[in-house]
């Protein structure tokens, strides 16, 4: 059977069957923006990795290596915030060819450590190869988050609220003109988020609003609709580029409707961050409000590595 037969959320599906994943200590495995582990200690591991590979995830027309190096560790840190968590350390592997000069190298070190200083997160090592095709970024990060803030993808319920952080279609906008949009990891948000209410499911959105919101949707056995003129657009986006544009690295999350209001009056103040309310968690199906009041289904978008 080929790859484009089952797709990358089927391939993921069939590898989560494969694997023992029953563990005392694994809190949450394969399926969410992290794993969870618990240890001895009061709070729980938090485990991301996320790789970068050249002409798939960036160009070196459209990136400097400095912005490659940022970008791996955004969107590490991003699944982290996700996850409710505060990253720690990290690890970087390398792949690497006879193009690349030391100097290049510097510059992704340069990229991913102003990050990383940002966020009080320590490089601990990792590894350097030969990749004959193209430069890849691949890195761990390791995090922490105190259980009664851990924040899955699971718990969405039914009349909870829907909200986003920021303005969707910033990444796709600046796509479209060749150039990087450098995500802001919303880790200071999604801490305050967790310490003013009880998040009931989170994720960040990487794959788009309305991938998300699926995985979301499909983790936590529920359904959504979503109000078209309320989803936050950045400017020059239009809101189909916010709900397929990937990589905008928002959080969506949901939380009890009596906490919608406290949310919106608290948030923005606390964290400078923007923050909307575009719907509701209902029983089943995911849909969307259009403009004229009609209620559609909302499909699924975006880009599938294997399709
Ligand atoms: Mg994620």
């Amino acid at each position: 059977m080929n790859l484009n037969e089952i797709g990358e959320v089927g391939l993921i599906e069939r590898i989560k069957k494969k694997i023992d994943t029953k563990d005392p200590h694994i809190i949450a495995g394969i399926g969410d923006d992290a794993a969870v582990i618990k240890s001895d200690g009061r709070n729980y591991t938090l485990i991301t990795t996320d790789m970068l590979i050249e002409n798939v995830h960036f160009t070196l027309q459209a990136m400097s290596f400095s912005q490659i190096g940022h970008k791996a560790l955004a969107v590490n840190l991003s699944d982290i915030a996700a996850m409710g968590g505060v990253p720690k350390f990290c690890l970087v592997n390398l792949g690497l060819n006879k193009k690349i000069r030391v100097e290049d190298v510097d510059e992704i070190y340069k990229g991913l450590q102003a990050l990383a200083e940002e966020y009080n997160v320590k490089v601990l090592g990792g590894d350097t190869n030969f990749s004959p095709s193209g430069v890849i970024i691949d890195m761990c990060v390791i995090g922490e988050v105190e259980p009664e803030f851990l924040c899955l993808r699971s718990g969405a319920q039914a009349g909870d609220s829907i909200f986003v952080t920021g303005a969707l279609g910033a990444a796709a906008v600046y796509l479209a003109k060749g150039k990087y949009f450098p995500p802001t990891p919303r880790i200071k948000t999604a801490r305050a988020i967790t310490k003013t209410v009880k998040v009931h499911a989170m994720i960040d959105i990487s794959d788009g609003l309305a991938n998300d919101l699926h995985h979301i949707a499909k983790s936590s056995n529920v359904g959504a609709l979503i109000n078209i003129e309320d989803i936050p657009v950045f400017p020059e986006a239009d809101t189909e580029l916010a709900l397929s544009g990937g990589e905008d690295f928002e959080l969506l999350f949901t939380a009890p409707d009596a906490e919608k209001d406290k949310l919106l009056r608290e948030i923005p103040g606390k964290t400078g961050t923007a923050l909307t309310c575009i719907g509701k968690i209902t029983g089943e199906g995911i849909k969307i409000k259009r403009g004229d009041g009609k209620i559609s289904l909302l499909s699924l978008r975006g880009y599938d590595h294997f399709k």
